[in-house]
């Protein structure tokens, strides 16, 4: 996908960056950060802003304990099937509620879905920002999938600088189980899960 990143750099480190998408959320992001902090791994948090405005002292919590806050947009919606304009002015709106909220610059932004356009390659370019996919999606999201089918499909598909893309909200406890079991393992064979770091 031109304009847009799936890996982190890694040089020839065994990196992988861990990025959580939804949040955040009353049940699930709290959950989240014990399970990082378990694993000394950082993680980007990529935020609604609805979601954001609701909850400011998760925003706060998940800053405070070392992770960063990407752009998710504003109500989740697929660019495929809403206005570039429409679009472009929810990630704006998102970009201020956040760096708002976290008093940092937010630069990295995900598109919902992985729903990259043109117009949001140009966006992007233009505020210097940084639109992050990922190389690993294990599929937390599908409630068949057991956490050690997942984590076998991390410890699989992990390449230096790979960015796995998981889920806060409903697939948040079916996640965090699998990263349990996925990350000790890639530690034992001298993994690290640092934050991806800024543009
Ligand atoms: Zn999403």
């Amino acid at each position: 996908m031109p304009g847009a990143v799936v890996r982190g750099p890694s040089g020839d480190e065994r990196t992988l960056y861990v990025t959580v998408d939804d949040g955040p959320d009353a049940s699930g992001t709290p959950r989240w950060l014990d399970a990082l902090d378990r694993h000394g791994a950082r993680a980007v948090f990529f935020l609604s802003a609805g979601r954001a405005e609701a909850r400011p002292d998760l925003v706060r919590a998940i800053v405070d304990a070392g992770h960063r806050v990407g752009n998710h947009g504003d109500a989740h919606v697929s660019a495929w099937r809403t206005r570039p304009r429409e679009v472009r002015a929810g990630f704006e709106r998102a970009e201020r509620v956040l760096e708002d909220l976290t008093g940092e610059p937010v630069r990295d932004v995900r598109p919902p879905y992985g729903r990259v356009t043109p117009s949001i390659v140009r966006w992007a370019r233009a505020g210097n920002r940084r639109i992050v996919l990922w190389d690993v999606m294990p599929g937390d999201f599908l409630p068949s999938r057991s956490p050690s089918t997942l984590a076998d499909e991390v410890v699989r598909l992990a390449r230096p600088g790979s960015i796995v893309a998981l889920h806060d909200g409903a697939p948040a406890p079916r996640a965090i189980a699998a990263l349990d079991l996925a990350l000790p393992r890639l530690a034992a064979a001298g993994w690290r899960f640092p934050a991806l770091p800024p543009p």
